[in-house]
């Protein structure tokens, strides 16, 4: 097994976590089995309980982990399939070393940071390492590690301790540090300035580690003198300095990086057995770099939520709209709305939001309402979905988005005026969206139905069986505590809201379709997160398509993106990476 710990330095957020799913691909693209373990030096046990507000998204995986979203960038970097235990937080390593403590296995001893802490963190990562993550079980022979924030923190010491001891455990050849670090160009002077870089890579060195790659962040190029001085005062060599500026799309960051001779240094540093000419799936890579710089038509898309002002909260929704824009050659423009301000309330306090807000929405081509928990804006959202009901515009309504869409057809097609969630007013006379019996109330945290659920297709003509290639079930991933009310279905049905897809035992509610519209689908679960930049998420693909007024040409075409190479639910584990992504084409539609 090989180790690449990846650091970083100055300051978080300058795209870690890119980097290091791009040398994973790089890796991958060399034949070998990557897998990778982020760790998140915070005490919570997992992201399950945090705010969109202030962490970004919570993304969900298949055994229902709720992790950092940077195990988004893996799975779909990678297109690997983790567990939650490839996100390992301070939280989680104390747990299991204070059961180990109370269970009394540490014989009376002292329980201490160094050792017993860092050897349960070296312990987590060597086991986790080895657990395979692609469909043809094959054991990982590299595995990168992402150690969250900064070196220095506080919190992150017992892991950078970890893994100093662990350099020496698994030996040289076995074990590398990429440090990513930031090259500030002030405006003043224009300058590339290299101090903090410096600072970042000393210290470092004086917690023991040192970085074998240095991985420059920058605006601009790295000058060929600012190379030589980062080698010079960090100790290494030019070549061991790769420059990764801004460039237009991540999809270039794997190409950046091989074209600065990453691979020949890690096959020579990590005495890995591959070949070090390019592979045919970074073609892939620069395939999709090269169209979407290209693009010239352009498709909106409404995406109506709640926590609208910080990027992050819907990252897996937006990355499932660019994988379907891009496979329809077109490019995407996202307008976000926040839906509280579509309410009436706002047009008599604001109008020129509320206004702004209706225009935003009637001048897009499609409309998105993703997950989301909470009262606050979902008037509004019922009140989108109403028009993009009325006007035959492309609509999705995932999780939330559904449960709501359900709500707006009992309201205003059946005519029950009270119709809604018991989530936003248990008293409704018409709770069309109810809680689930296994819900566990008054304990926060890994009370929801999580993770991947069956969901079987009920009808021949349903357009999301289509899509998905004529299968027969989906396995896609959930995250609720609400479902549509199975009593209520007959009243639905009979007016034309069909439920084309639900559960194995047929109780639970997982999709729906409305007749006589160009394209309105609702989904209980997130198909966003198991979206991949070649295989996109069929209900996102569904939704582009219609929006981009292409839809039905690409059924009457019988769907030209074979099933087989795509979708999750009908892989039968196919062999090589390299040639399974390889031969996937995109559709081609005229
Ligand atoms: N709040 C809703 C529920 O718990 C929807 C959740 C979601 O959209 N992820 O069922």
């Amino acid at each position: 097994m090989k180790y690449i710990l990846v650091t970083g330095g100055v300051i978080s957020g300058i795209g870690k976590g890119i980097i290091a799913s791009s040398l994973g691909t790089i890796l991958k693209s060399c034949g070998l089995h990557v897998t990778s373990i982020k760790i998140d030096p915070y005490i919570n046990i997992d992201a399950g309980t945090f705010s969109p507000y202030e962490h970004g998204e919570v993304f969900v995986l298949d055994d229902g982990g709720e992790v950092d979203l940077d195990l988004g960038n893996y799975e779909r970097f990678l297109d690997i399939r983790l567990t939650k235990e490839n996100n390992l937080t301070t939280g989680k390593i104390y747990q299991s070393v204070i059961n180990k403590e109370r269970k009394g296995d540490y014989l009376g001893k002292t329980v201490q940071v160094v050792p017993h802490i860092t050897d349960a963190i070296q312990e987590w990562v060597m086991k986790q390492a080895r657990v395979s993550v692609d469909d043809d079980g094959v054991e990982p022979e590299v595995c990168i590690i992402e150690l969250g924030g900064t070196v220095g923190d506080i919190e992150s010491m017992p892991f950078i301790e970890a893994f100093r001891q662990f350099q020496f455990k698994v030996k040289k050849e076995n074990f590398c540090n990429i440090h990513v670090s930031l090259i500030p160009q002030p405006n003043t002077t224009g300058e590339q300035k290299t101090k903090p870089t410096q600072s970042s890579v000393r210290e470092l060195r004086g917690l023991g580690l040192s970085p074998d790659l240095i991985m420059c962040r920058c605006s601009m190029p790295l000058e060929r003198a600012v190379k030589e001085k980062i080698s010079m005062f960090c100790h290494v060599e030019p070549t061991q300095v790769i420059c990764v500026q801004d460039v237009s799309t991540v999809y270039r960051v794997p190409l950046l990086l091989e074209d600065q001779g990453v691979v020949s240094y890690f096959c020579q540093r990590l005495n890995l057995p591959v070949e070090t000419s390019p592979r045919r799936m970074l073609s892939k890579w620069k395939e999709m770099a090269d169209r979407s710089d290209r693009l010239l038509e352009r498709v909106s898309i409404a995406l109506v939520g709640k926590y609208t002002k910080l990027a992050d909260a819907y990252t897996s929704v937006i990355k499932a709209l660019e994988h379907s824009a891009l496979a329809i050659n077109h490019k995407l423009e996202v307008k976000y709305i926040d839906s509280a301000d579509l309410e009436p309330v706002t047009l008599q306090e604001e109008p020129v939001k509320y206004h702004e807000a209706w225009h935003k929405l009637c001048s897009s081509e499609g409309v998105l309402v993703p997950g989301g928990f909470g009262t606050r804006g979902t008037e509004g959202k019922i009140l989108a979905i109403n028009w993009a009901r009325k006007q035959n515009k492309p609509f999705l309504g995932v999780c939330l988005g559904m449960q709501l869409a359900v709500c707006e057809f009992a309201r205003n097609v059946l005519g029950w005026e009270d119709a809604n969630s018991t989530e936003f007013n248990p008293e409704s006379k018409h709770p069309v969206v109810i809680e689930m019996p296994e819900h566990n109330p008054g304990q926060m945290g890994g009370t929801m139905r999580l993770g991947k659920r069956r969901t079987i297709f009920r009808s021949k003509n349903s357009v999301m069986k289509k899509l998905y290639g004529n299968v027969d079930y989906v396995d896609e991933r959930h995250r609720h505590r609400f479902e549509v009310n199975p009593e209520m279905k007959a009243d639905f049905e009979k007016n034309g809201l069909q439920f084309a897809g639900q559960d194995v035992e047929g109780e639970r509610m997982e999709i729906i379709e409305l007749e006589d519209h160009c394209y309105f689908v609702g989904v209980q679960f997130h198909p966003e997160f198991t979206s991949r930049p070649i295989k996109p998420s069929p209900p996102y693909f569904g939704l582009l398509l219609a929006a981009a007024g292409k839809l039905q040409s690409y059924l009457a075409k019988g769907c030209q993106l074979s099933p087989r190479d795509t979708y999750s639910c009908c892989s039968s584990g196919d062999s090589s990476p390299d040639v399974e992504i390889c031969e996937l084409k995109f559709p081609s539609l005229s």
